[in-house]
């Protein structure tokens, strides 16, 4: 065997048998049908969550709402284009982050979900946060920081406050939906966004330093 095939051959052998996108794939594939929690009656699809496999940015807001369970994806109704501007405005794109929700059908009427379909759903959100393995979690709105931090956890109070669950450095912000009803509280969204790309940046500075 001459040097370059020896090579390309030890590549292929410490190739990971499953990359990440392995894992999300399989994952989606085993929820696709899920029947958990009462939320399964009146979905149109489940909405999985979609970005980038790899990200070190994930984003976790409340549940699809009328136009993100019509298509299956999450965050394309208002809310997500503004989502979109928001990422944009501090440097990151929509393929370079995941999005995901804390549940994965749509509740009635866009109702928040109750505690028991919080909880039947946030299993599953911590399998998917396994397979991105993301080095910032962005909490948006109330359910998302409730589901992480614990029922007395307030938005209004939390939000750009770094917190950490699961090992992952957390920032609870409001969820873009509340910018629609309130515009006052853009400012807020846009500094807490800026110290999450602050944060992604000196991770990068560190990584070139070792
Ligand atoms: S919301 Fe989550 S737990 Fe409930 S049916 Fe949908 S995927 Fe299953």
């Amino acid at each position: 065997m001459d040097e370059e095939t020896a090579v390309d051959a030890k590549v292929k052998e410490e190739k990971p048998v499953s990359s990440p996108g392995d894992a999300l794939a399989k994952l989606k594939a085993r929820w696709q049908d899920c029947r958990d929690c009462p939320l399964a009656a009146g979905r149109t699809h489940m909405v999985f969550g979609e970005g980038n496999r790899e990200a070190g940015v994930m984003l976790v807001g409340e549940g699809p709402g009328k136009e993100e369970d019509r298509q299956g994806r999450p965050f394309v109704g208002a809310a997500g284009r503004l989502l979109d501007k928001i990422l944009l405005s501090v440097g990151f794109s929509r393929q370079e982050v995941y999005i995901a929700n804390v549940v994965k059908c749509r509740p009635p009427g866009n109702r928040i979900p109750v505690d028991e379909e919080r909880e039947a759903c946030f299993l599953k959100l911590k399998e998917q946060l396994e397979a991105v393995k993301p080095q910032i979690l962005i909490l948006l709105g109330a359910t998302a920081l409730k589901a992480f931090a614990g029922p007395h956890a307030r938005i209004t109070r939390d939000r750009g406050t770094w917190q950490s669950h699961m090992g992952i450095k957390v920032m609870p912000t409001f969820h873009p939906a509340a910018l629609l009803r309130d515009p006052g509280k853009k400012r807020a969204v846009w500094e807490d966004m800026k110290a999450v790309r602050a944060y992604y940046d000196s991770l990068g500075e560190k990584e070139g330093q070792s």
